[in-house]
């Protein structure tokens, strides 16, 4: 079996839609193994998207992820990576409403930026994501 690192957004825990969006993750397969409801920092976030750090949309986008609690979760099943980031659907949740009305996205996201939920785009991803909230990011 594989892992994943999936996350409900801000405006995803705000919005009231972690009890809705557990129910998809264990309805479609996966085992929640792990969770962590954090509140991330400037820096951690930053450190979380630091691919992005010189594209133009990178500060809002700190501020987007600092603006609440986010909930972590490791995902497992067969095909996590792949299968999680089919269910979440395209990043512009505009785009998710038309073309995948079934995704999470679809489901409780906004925009190209507040899409409600992370998922790891690869395998090696997944594993520097689990290891960034399970085990270097400080729990609270
Ligand atoms: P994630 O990595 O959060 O699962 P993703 O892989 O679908 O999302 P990325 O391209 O990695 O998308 O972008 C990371 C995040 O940055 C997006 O989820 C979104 O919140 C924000 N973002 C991406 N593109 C834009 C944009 N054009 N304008 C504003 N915010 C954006």
């Amino acid at each position: 079996k594989e892992r994943t690192l999936g996350m409900i957004k801000p405006d995803g825990v705000s919005g009231n839609y972690t009890e809705e969006i557990k129910r998809i993750i264990v309805d479609s397969g996966f085992s929640i193994v792990n969770e962590r409801l954090t509140q991330l920092d400037k820096e951690t976030a930053s450190a979380f998207y630091e691919e992005h750090s010189s594209r133009s949309f990178f500060p809002d986008l700190v501020s987007y992820m600092t603006s609440g609690p986010v909930l972590a979760m490791v995902l497992e099943k067969r095909d996590a990576v792949s299968d999680w980031r089919g269910l979440i659907g395209p990043t512009d949740a505009q785009k998710a409403k038309i073309s995948h009305p079934h995704s999470i996205r679809a489901l409780c996201g906004k925009d190209s930026q507040r899409n409600c939920v992370h998922g790891s785009d690869s395998i090696s991803s997944a594993e520097r994501e689990i290891k960034f909230f399970f085990e270097d990011v400080v729990s609270d």
